[in-house]
């Protein structure tokens, strides 16, 4: 039998990682010194092109200089960085997806009107790794209350009069709406002032329900994307329940896929990638396959 491969019919660059990278590669164009602060997308291969460009990554805030010009990623940051950078006369171009962006003055501005802000994502209770949308989103706002797991609810400072909460835009909303459930009605059974907004990303639950799709008819999946990348990893974890899934970072896992067996030559092979990825790598490893198998 013949090997197929199918890409979903969604999946990839979601518009924030777009524009992101569409702004940083224009901005090289256009200025001299173009510097990524922090990595533009969680993957690799993006990361490789962009430095193939001249375009370099730096990691931390003291090693920007005036001569530099900023690219801020589409995850955010804290505002204390914008303070930094206006202070230090660098100039910058934010590219924060305009959905976090929305979250992070929303937060700030609850929080003036007297909000404990409560914000639902990854921080790291685990790992000790905290996502950059969670970090960004935090600094616009004082000491947050932080939940990634429904077990940490019960530790709720219950000391505030009025509690508003937002979810980081790629955490997994099934999750999220529990842990919302449950919040709702500790503060109700507490007699508190409870209010949210469901900022999660319509741009990952199309992804999740296309690569969802095509994972009922194929034989196994492969979700390509940074190891690092959280939406990948929570796209990974949602199609694996429908298909046998493979995590690909790049055609290394490919070749290795093929030589433990894990991909056969007649397999019908489905491939996706999360909202960091770019459908070029997606194409390249379909060709990969189909040139091997
Ligand atoms: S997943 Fe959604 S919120 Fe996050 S960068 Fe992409 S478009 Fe923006």
């Amino acid at each position: 039998m013949k090997t197929t491969v199918e890409l979903s019919k969604v999946c990839c660059l979601c518009f924030g990682a777009k524009r992101a990278l569409k702004n940083a590669i224009k901005a090289k164009d256009e200025h001299n010194n173009v510097v990524l602060y922090k990595q533009l997308l969680h993957n690799k291969e993006t990361i490789k092109n962009l430095e193939g460009l001249g375009i370099v990554t730096k990691q931390n805030l003291f090693d920007l200089t005036s001569d530099d010009y900023v690219i801020i990623r589409a995850h955010g940051e804290p505002k204390s960085t914008y303070a930094y950078l206006n202070e230090h006369n660098i100039k910058y171009l934010d590219c924060t997806c305009p959905n976090v962006l929305s979250i992070n003055k929303l937060v700030e501005s609850k929080q003036k009107d007297g909000y404990k802000i409560i914000i639902i994502g990854k921080y790291g209770y685990k790992t000790g790794k905290i996502h950059p949308e969670v970090y960004g989103t935090s600094g616009w706002c004082v000491s947050p209350i932080l939940i990634e797991d429904e077990s940490e609810i019960h530790n709720i400072d219950l000391g505030f009069n009025k509690y508003f909460l937002v979810v980081q835009t790629t955490f997994s909303r099934s999750k999220a709406l529990k842990i919302i459930e449950k919040i709702k009605d500790i503060m109700h059974k507490s007699n508190k002032l409870f209010d949210y907004k469901d900022t999660m990303c319509n741009a990952q639950a199309i992804i999740h329900q296309n690569s969802i799709e095509l994972a009922k008819k194929v034989d196994k999946m492969i979700i390509v994307g940074g190891k690092n990348s959280s939406n990948t990893i929570e796209l990974y974890n949602s199609v694996s329940n429908f298909a046998p899934t493979y995590f690909a970072e790049d055609i290394d896992d490919i070749k290795h896929l093929i030589s433990t067996k894990k991909l056969l030559e007649g397999d019908c092979i489905g491939l996706s990638g999360g909202a960091s990825t770019q459908i070029e790598q997606l194409k390249a490893i379909k060709s990969y396959i189909l040139s091997k198998l």
